[in-house]
């Protein structure tokens, strides 16, 4: 059976959990271990899938199509391994699935409660990674922060998890804030004494203090902080604000979090980390040798957390060129014919986002057309692609009014329309064509030249389609459908071949972008940004 290692959060939210649990694991790796991580989140939605960018940031959606907390993310892109629905519970799924157990008359005769009945089941989901063989150690990131009352059922199964199994597998690593008062020149240690006390009345003690902080922690904060909350003096470490998330396993390096971890949990076999080439990918992420501005043409730009993976992607992928990605957030409502030129004028590249419903549509199509016309790389994801679809629709075949069934029930040239199995859907959580699909490439096509392969697997999270009846004629006027999904013939990538790049693709490249495996097509599309940005320096 693997170990357990539980993060929790105190003082604030936002402290950078996900990172912390992500740099450790990464650290196990590189000795050699494997590890997986799995976010509890508490709230009622049974998954994020149905929650607006807004609120939540993007939702991550795993090869086996679930839709998941963005953390989920860090998670692949730190480790390089697949996550799946088992490694994001919600407190809504929890009690989904005890509720129709009562309903299946599992507890007949029973009251059904929060203890046990609830924590069981919390606890069940919490073991079950670790129980095939395939980890060594399981990382469980709780959300919230301690002390919420809806995160209360998840720190109560932490304490029985900690009282059940062997002292030696299970561990508690609490992260807070170590706050500093400019006007007092000080770090001040309170705030992460009243969490951990917090946290020991539910009967739950950390075994790591993690403390965040701006400026370094001296061994007299330190000692302080170990003798005032419990732990041992080597086991409070600090987590210094970095200039990259990449950065982080190398700071908790320095920091020995993974040695004090592996010693709590009595693991003895172990080898010097590998890193190799981690730390390559951070050396030309620290030295670039030029940079690209890339548009992004979105309607969440207010909040970077909606397109976490496409920002992490460009930062692989511009990596990989040895450029810097300057992303420039275009917000697509303030996108019109008249400052569309100027808007674009320093631009080398331009992303359009995924998307749902009809605000910013206009400012989009606007986008596609400038890139189309002026020769600028483009670069269409899901609702992006889509927009290419209608652009070319309504310029070039001349279809007025060519519109998505999404946007327009009505439109005379429904371009883009429902998937045939989508139409009796009335639900919407979890309903979308999700997860990985297989995409068959045709040879000779810019896709064919950035897979370097004619089958591939991408994800998807989208209701509408290309529609194939007006297929041949987008064909005859010069665009190239040059991925197709092997059984259903769905569209899955469009491309404009007298162009230097011009690429739409119905899935979310972005999702499988890793540190050590950056996605091609954001390679590519960032390479020709680079050759765009040379042509006019
Ligand atoms: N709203 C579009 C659809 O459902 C695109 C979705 C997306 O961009 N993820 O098909």
């Amino acid at each position: 059976m693997a170990k357990y290692v539980f993060v929790t959060g105190g003082v604030t939210s936002s402290l950078g959990k996900g990172i912390i649990a992500a740099s450790l694991a990464k650290l196990l790796q590189a000795r050699g271990f494997t590890a997986t991580i799995q976010k509890f989140d508490p709230y009622i939605n049974v998954d994020p899938g149905t929650l607006n960018p807004y609120e939540h940031g993007e939702c991550y959606v795993t090869e086996d199509g679930a839709e998941t907390d963005l953390d989920l993310g860090h998670y692949e892109r730190f480790l390089g391994t697949p996550t799946s629905q088992a490694n994001n519970v919600t407190t809504g799924r929890i009690y989904q699935t005890v509720i129709n157990k009562e309903r299946a008359g599992e507890f007949l005769g029973k009251t059904v409660q929060v203890v046990p009945h609830i924590t069981d089941e919390i606890k069940r989901r919490m073991l079950l990674l670790g129980q095939d063989g395939k980890f060594d150690i399981v990382i469980t990131e709780i959300g919230g922060t301690v002390g919420d009352i809806e995160s209360t059922p998840f720190i109560e199964t932490v304490r029985q998890i900690q009282w059940e199994l062997p002292e030696e597998d299970v561990m508690v690593v609490h992260l807070t804030l170590i706050p500093y008062l400019s006007a007092a020149k000080e770090l001040k240690t309170k705030p992460t004494q009243h969490s951990v006390r917090m946290l020991s009345e539910t009967g739950v003690h950390p075994d790591v203090i993690v403390c965040r902080t701006e400026h370094p922690l001296n061994d007299d904060i330190k000692n302080k902080i170990a003798l005032f909350c419990n732990v041992k003096a080597g086991n409070v470490i600090e987590s210094l604000d970095a200039s990259t998330i990449y950065e982080v396993p190398l700071l908790m390096q320095k920091e020995q979090l993974d040695l004090i971890v592996l010693k709590k949990l009595n693991i003895q076999n172990y080898k010097e980390p590998d890193l190799k080439k981690w730390n390559l990918f951070l050396d030309k992420l620290k030295h670039p040798k030029s940079s690209v501005n890339i548009g992004l043409i979105g309607k969440y730009i207010e909040l970077q957390d909606a397109y976490k993976s496409i920002l992490e992607s460009f930062i692989h992928a511009g990596a990989m060129n040895e450029v810097k990605v300057n992303v420039v957030n275009v917000h697509s409502e303030n996108i019109t014919e008249e400052n569309v030129n100027e808007q674009f004028a320093g631009l080398h590249g331009l992303l359009v986002a995924p998307g749902f419903g009809a605000r910013g549509i206009d400012g989009k199509i606007l986008a596609v057309k400038y890139a189309r016309e002026n020769n600028l790389p483009f670069f269409g994801i899901c609702l992006g692609m889509q927009m290419a679809v209608i652009e070319f629709a309504r310029n070039i075949l001349h279809l007025k009014g060519a519109h998505s069934v999404e946007m327009d029930t009505h439109t005379e040239h429904p371009v883009i329309d429902m998937m045939e199995d989508q139409k009796g859907i009335t639900m919407k959580g979890g309903t979308m064509r999700l997860g990985s699909y297989p995409c068959i490439i045709a040879k000779d096509t810019l896709a064919y030249k950035i897979y370097g392969s004619i089958n591939i697997n991408e994800r998807h999270r989208h209701r509408y389609e290309f529609n194939n009846t007006f297929l041949k004629s987008f064909q005859e006027n010069g665009m190239v459908t040059s991925g197709l999904n092997p059984t259903l013939g769905l569209v899955e990538i469009i491309e404009l071949p007298n162009h230097p790049f011009f690429i739409g693709v119905q899935y979310h490249p972005e999702l499988k972008s890793t540190v050590e495996h950056p996605a091609p097509l954001f390679v590519h599309f960032i390479a020709a940004a680079k050759l765009q940005a040379a042509k006019k320096a």
